[in-house]
């Protein structure tokens, strides 16, 4: 079982981390400053750090440089702001990567997996698209860190297709978890609601709108 350190000063972020983390059975530990960071680190070498910017003593920055003198530990950096990207891509800090608020906690799940999968520190900060981030608390999805304009169902059926990606709805799956009342709707009305939220994709990325895969005969599935 893997060990986290979720170093994060916002008790709503923390609690959705950690909740997100021990559901995929990681070990959890959740500091809230990097002095706490610091003292867990030295003491109990997690297998990977969760780490935010902005914390109430030092820095995220502050925190990785001191980490960094002694350990590989992959470090996945939490940035509220694109000046932040800017540093964590301009400095070669040594994160591992980055995610953006507001993220989808199985998102950073997913990234955390995906780093410890490949074998941990790259020792620079991958550049990521972060195509699409859905934030269930807002009921929002963004698309490369825009707010998408998204009509109730648009939001619905895209909402869906995010949570398993890769698989592959029938119209009819789409309209039974979307519509409280399927039987008023028809398969055509999925594939007007599709077509519309293509293009409000593509109006900010291309590779976002080819997300969205047809799977012809069968339905429609979301690939990232
Ligand atoms: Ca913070």
């Amino acid at each position: 079982m893997p060990s986290v350190l979720i170093v994060e000063d916002e008790p709503a972020i923390a609690d959705t981390l950690i909740y997100a983390l021990e559901t995929e059975n990681f070990a959890v530990t959740h500091v809230a400053t990097g002095g706490e960071a610091w003292a867990h680190f030295e003491s109990h070498a997690p297998d990977f750090v969760v780490l935010d910017i902005g914390l109430p003593d030092f820095t995220g920055f502050d925190v990785c440089r001191t980490i960094r003198q002694s350990s590989q530990v992959p470090i996945l950096f939490l940035t509220a702001r694109s000046s932040e990207i800017d540093q964590v891509l301009g400095l070669e800090l040594g994160a591992d990567d980055y995610v953006t608020k507001p993220f989808s906690p199985r998102a950073v799940v997913a990234r955390v997996r995906a780093i410890l999968r490949r074998g941990g520190s790259n020792s620079t900060a991958t550049q990521h698209s972060d195509l699409l981030f859905h934030c269930c608390e807002t009921m929002s999805i963004h698309c490369c860190n825009q707010p998408l304009d998204l009509t109730a169902y648009e939001y619905k059926i895209l909402a869906i297709l995010l949570e398993q990606p890769g698989r592959v709805f029938t119209r009819e799956q789409l309209l039974i978890q979307a519509w409280d009342d399927p039987g008023s709707a028809m398969d055509r009305t999925i594939d007007a609601h599709i077509k519309s939220l293509r293009a409000k994709l593509r109006d900010v990325s291309n590779d976002a709108a080819e997300t969205i895969q047809t799977r012809r005969g069968l339905g429609y599935a979301l690939v990232l």
